[in-house]
């Protein structure tokens, strides 16, 4: 690992702390402790270097983009609905940073707008420490969060979440990098991509992201990706992806863990390189970038609509209004370990 010195300062008046670890194939991934947010990937590949995930040009701008490129989110990734819910008999009012209504990514001042600490760091490794307080954005409880991300000699980067809270509380962390494998300057947008997912039901939402109905089946749908197609065959093709100009849907996928086939496989538009990821992580939210229009980018101008694709795996939206999902985690109990990790592995074709 090394820290590249970053004059910019951030909200809190004090510098970032950028980290860039690398591995013997040339690849190289810059993160920083604001947010403990990834801020780029580059591989190489024919003897150039290709930045493969969104990002702006300088961390102080990153730190000011809407679209939590690259970030860690939390407490609570996604939505919840009109920013309450019950638990445990108990009414919790949060912290309503979309609308002024719901609560997205864990309210206006969440975990990707924080500082966190650098825990310990290796050659290869980072890890990011967080204590979120009592009360933070509405939650209950204490939380201690730790994000790990460890780049791999086989182009693999882990991210592993772990955490402890004092009270039950809500918790889906998930990390929220927008990935353009053809490169993140590319002309073409990522509806070029072939995408795979391992999952047999979708979540429908309504125009606001809130789940609106059960588990749905993605037979017969635009949501079938059991087969590998590209986002663009039959993109806004059904009337849930019109409610939210495009994919922005949580799949509940069929197989977890790291071993075994990724649940999840990106390919770039002429093939050369491809992204699979690995998790045990109950589901994941693909968001084709449908308002990523304006986004500040790596060379000083803006992306547009589908620049990037966001793959984050987590659980399902809304849980705590939905006992019916407990089943699939985004519930922590006092006292019980939450650890969740996801590999994503970078394979450029020879
Ligand atoms: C959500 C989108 C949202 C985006 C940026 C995604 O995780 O699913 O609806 O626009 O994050 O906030």
């Amino acid at each position: 690992m090394i820290c590249i010195y970053n004059e910019d300062l951030a909200p809190d008046g004090k510098p970032f702390q950028v980290v860039e670890l690398s591995n013997p194939n040339g690849m190289k991934v810059r993160l920083t402790d604001w947010g403990a947010t990834w801020l780029a990937c580059q591989l190489p590949i024919v003897g150039q270097l290709r930045d493969v995930v969104l990002g702006c040009k300088t961390v102080a701008e990153h730190s000011k983009q809407g679209a939590y490129l690259g970030a860690t989110v939390g407490r609570f990734a996604n939505r919840i609905a009109n920013a309450a819910f019950t638990l445990n008999g108990k009414h919790y009012q949060l912290d309503a940073n979309q609308q002024q209504k719901h609560q997205l990514h864990g309210g206006s001042q969440a975990f990707d707008k924080r500082r966190w600490q650098i825990l310990a760091h290796s050659d290869d490794s980072v890890e990011f420490g967080l204590h979120s307080p009592d009360g933070d954005q509405g939650f209950a409880g204490n939380v201690e969060v730790k994000v790990r991300y460890r780049l791999r000699d086989d182009n693999g980067l882990l991210v592993e979440f772990d955490a402890l809270a004092d009270q039950d509380t809500p918790l889906n962390l998930t990390n929220h990098t927008y990935f353009n494998l053809d490169g993140e300057s590319a002309e073409q947008n990522v509806l070029q991509h072939r995408l795979k997912i391992d999952a047999d039901f979708y979540l429908p939402v309504d125009s606001e992201g809130i789940p609106k109905a059960p588990l749905t089946t993605v037979a017969g749908s635009g949501f079938d990706f059991r087969q590998a197609k590209t986002l663009a065959q039959d993109f806004l093709s059904d009337a849930d992806q019109q409610l939210v100009a495009g994919y922005d849907h949580a799949f509940l996928l069929a197989h977890h863990g790291l071993d075994g086939a990724p649940q999840v496989e990106l390919t770039s538009a002429n093939g050369d390189m491809s992204l699979q990821v690995f998790t045990d992580q109950p589901a994941i939210q693909v968001y084709s970038g449908n308002f990523l229009a304006n986004t500040p980018n790596r060379s000083g101008s803006v992306y547009a609509n589908h620049a990037g694709v966001a793959l984050e795996t987590q659980s399902l939206p809304d849980t705590p209004n939905h006992p019916e999902w407990f089943q699939y985690g985004g519930i922590s109990r006092a006292g019980e370990r939450y650890h969740k990790s996801t590999l994503f592995l970078f394979k450029v074709q020879e």
